[in-house]
This record gives C-alpha cells, sequence and structure tokens, in this order.
C-alpha cells in the first residue's frame, strides 16, 4: 500500500469516527472501527463536541430495546431504512454509513420523540448506541425482518425474545377499542 492512500485511509477513518462521536456512539465502540486514535483521544474529541463524558459500560441489548411489542414497529421501521441505505448484505456485515443514514433519517422521521440518553420511551432506537446495538443484532442473527402477508408490511422477528414471532401491526391493530390513527402510526405505516 502506498504512503499516499495510507495517509488517504487514515484520514477517512479519523472522519467517520468523528461522524460517530457527532451522533453520540459510546468511544469504546468507536475505537473497534478506528485505529487510528487512541481511546483517550477520541474521549477528547467527544468532551469536546458535546461538552459531556461518554457514556460508559456495555451497549444495551437488544431485547431491552424490543421490551415490548410497541416498541417492535419502530426497530422494524428502522432495519427498513437501515437495509435500504445499504448496498451491503446487512446480516453479514455492518454498513456503518448506511447506519449513520438511517439513523438521521429516522430521527427526521420522528422528530421530537426521540429523548438522546433518555430510552423510556417505545420509540426505539432511542439514541445512536442503541442504533448501533440493533445494526449489531441484525448481522448476529437475533433478529431479521419478515413479509407479513396480511398487511404487506415487514415486521421484525427477535429469535430471542418471549413474544410470539408474529406481525406486530396486525397485533396491536387485533387489540379492542376503537382509535384514530396518529401521525406516528401513519408514519410507521409508510416506512415499514
Ligand atoms: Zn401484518
Amino acid at each position: 500500500m502506498s504512503l499516499g492512500f495510507r495517509y488517504q485511509a487514515d484520514v477517512n477513518e479519523q472522519i467517520r469516527a468523528l461522524e460517530l462521536i457527532k451522533r453520540k456512539l459510546r468511544t469504546s465502540i468507536v475505537i473497534k472501527v478506528c485505529n487510528t486514535l487512541r481511546i483517550q483521544d477520541l474521549r477528547h474529541l467527544y468532551y469536546t463536541i458535546h461538552h459531556e463524558k461518554p457514556a460508559p459500560g456495555q451497549l444495551p441489548g437488544i431485547q431491552t430495546i424490543t421490551a415490548n411489542r410497541e416498541s417492535y414497529r419502530y426497530v422494524a421501521v428502522f432495519v427498513s431504512i437501515y437495509r435500504n441505505a445499504s448496498r451491503c448484505n446487512i446480516r453479514t456485515e455492518m454498513d456503518v454509513e448506511a447506519l449513520m443514514f438511517a439513523w438521521d433519517y429516522f430521527c427526521l422521521t420522528f422528530p421530537g420523540h426521540i429523548r438522546e440518553r433518555r430510552p423510556y420511551g417505545n420509540i426505539r432506537p432511542a439514541n445512536f448506541d442503541e442504533a448501533w446495538a440493533i445494526a449489531e443484532s441484525v448481522q448476529a442473527g437475533l433478529i431479521e425482518l419478515a413479509y407479513c402477508h396480511r398487511c404487506h408490511h415487514n415486521f421484525l422477528t427477535n429469535y430471542y425474545s418471549h413474544l410470539q414471532p408474529i406481525c406486530q401491526l396486525c397485533a396491536i391493530k387485533k387489540r379492542p377499542g376503537p382509535k384514530p390513527k396518529t401521525r406516528t402510526e401513519q408514519s410507521i405505516n409508510q416506512a415499514v
């Protein structure tokens, strides 16, 4: 590899690390895809941008992210965007650029619903750490999209969940009591 090519590759890697940190991915994960910067440099960069320390510890698990069926619908939307944005097979490799695009688009689709660092709501992923964990779960074969022949939308299957692997849109529609469609529900139906 020529020196010029190596230099360009290093610069590209550092730009990508910067983009990940701008989206608040914890630095213990960024270091895995950036070999040219030290963890201290990444932490300093994070603090410079956000004026707070990066979150410590492990990524949230997919079971926590998909704790209820309502959240499944949003994760299905997110995985659909990620899959459509990627030119790779996301079941065999992580596409970092497509993942960043999917996260940005997801935030635009549900403005005001994403509460950074306060993932108590049903709209998941609630931050980019969760988005990363979802992409890893797709790659590991823990979750995948399936097609519902009844409503003609994609739904999320989680092979390690206590919930039945059925379409979440159809399951929620079956619940008793009339409920007018909210704008968020309309967005989901269009996006999945
Ligand atoms: Zn369905």
